[in-house]
């Protein structure tokens, strides 16, 4: 399980740990369930972002998971914010992040959020042929145009995005138009930004589409005598979920992209889950466990409140029972949040010593989209996150209470 879980975890005397806790004495303090970080395991990856592509600038996709402790971490790495709402942008400012370092994404972006952007002095990535007028309009100087390039990932298809019927980007030909005309509206035109689609487990896609993107960029100098001076290449690397997936190393992935590149240009990257799905783990406490026509559900205290990826992508995980970690499995269970749907399933087929009430779940790969697609259904409240690192957690979002829910209802 260690290949999946956080770089601090250990396993000893049959208890996990994460930063140097005890797990228990996590759950004991804060609660459950309860979404833990790992500061090391954020770090290093931010670092072989780095080291893999010196130079570049490292754009946290902070739709992953919006906090600003994290944020904070990510920063102190040198990595800026890709964010395309007011409140993403609202959660890099907070965490000090500058202008120059935020990337302002988004197909339908508000006058108010152009506007935001342009105070702030962020890159804004125009995404629609009405955006060069509109951003001048609201004061924004400097722009990327988003390319679709035309090629199809082997991802889910709710996080394929540069297949030619995407919602977001503009074909090339409708691309260069936008430039030509954010150009002659006085908008200094940096450059051109693609990203294939999320979860992706192989760079094929990616060099596939760097390639459309050079080609492209050689149309653009023929046809508009402009050339690109930043190239923004996305995010997407997948992580591995359960132990059966393999997806590259960062290295692996980032530098044939890098490589392809001319080396007169500044390159972005945008990494998201795999800058922190790594480094989450969530903990669950055990209630109750039925057998049911054959099958063994273990219901635990979340569920597609805190982590709806079941759901929307069919996503699989794996599990350890945190206090009973030595022990060998003896059985597949099938892990059930404590939510109103039968589809309420975090894990469908879960190997584990036979869990009992009061057991810690522990599901490792949990950092990314996970609590960041939350919800308060059937009034559950969102639960509580930790940041760990040497022995000492640190609380980075609150637990919300029942009393939260309530605050906004009227008459
Ligand atoms: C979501 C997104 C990212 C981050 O994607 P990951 O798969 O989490 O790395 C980067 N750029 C854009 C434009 C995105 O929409």
């Amino acid at each position: 399980m260690q290949e999946i879980l956080p770089l601090s975890a250990r396993i000893d005397g049959g208890r996990l740990s994460v930063g140097g806790i005890d797990a228990e004495a996590l759950a004991a303090e804060h609660g459950t369930p309860l979404l833990v970080y790992c500061e090391e395991t954020i770090r290093a990856q931010a670092r072989a972002y780095a080291k893999a592509a010196p130079g570049a600038l490292v754009v946290y996709g902070t739709k992953a998971f919006a906090n600003v402790a994290v944020l904070r971490v990510l920063a102190e790495e040198g990595v800026g914010a890709d964010v395309s709402t007011l409140g993403e942008l609202a959660f890099a400012q907070a965490a000090g992040i500058a202008g120059q370092r935020i990337l302002f994404h988004g197909n339908n972006k508000s006058d108010e959020e152009l506007r935001a952007a342009a105070e702030t002095g962020a890159t804004v990535v125009l995404d629609a042929a009405d955006e060069p007028e509109r951003a001048a309009a609201q004061g924004v100087r400097q722009v990327l145009v988003r390319l679709t390039p035309g090629v199809d990932a082997h991802t889910h298809q709710s996080i394929r995005t540069a297949h030619d019927e995407s919602k977001f980007g503009l074909p090339p030909e409708r691309a260069l138009a936008v430039i030509a005309d954010a150009r002659e509206r006085g908008l200094d035109v940096a450059g051109v930004h693609f990203h294939v689609g999320s979860q992706l487990a192989r760079v094929d896609e990616s060099v596939l589409a760097v390639q459309r993107l050079l080609a492209f960029c050689e149309r653009a100098e023929d046809e508009l005598g402009w050339r690109p001076r930043t190239l923004d290449i996305g995010g997407g690397l997948g992580i591995r979920y359960t132990r059966d997936e393999h997806v590259p190393e960062i290295d692996a992935f980032v530098e044939p992209l890098v490589a392809a590149l001319p080396g007169d240009v500044q390159v972005i990257l945008e990494p998201g889950r795999s800058l922190v799905g790594r480094a989450g783990v969530t903990l669950y406490r055990v209630g109750v466990v039925k057998d049911s026509g054959g099958v063994t559900y273990v219901a635990i205290d979340g569920g597609m409140s805190d982590n709806p990826r079941p759901q929307l992508y069919g996503a699989r995980y794996e599990a350890l029972l945190a206090n009973r970690a030595a022990e060998l499995p003896d059985g597949i269970f099938r892990v059930a949040g404590k939510h109103c749907e039968s589809g309420d399933v975090l894990i469908q087929a879960a190997e584990l010593p036979h869990p009992r009430r009061g057991d810690l779940l522990a599901v490792p790969a949990t950092g990314a989209y996970t609590l960041a697609m939350g919800s308060t259904y059937n009034g559950v409240p969102r639960p509580a996150v930790v940041l760990v690192r040497d022995g000492a957690a640190r609380l980075i979002r609150s637990r919300e209470a029942v009393d939260d829910l309530l605050r906004y209802e009227e008459g």
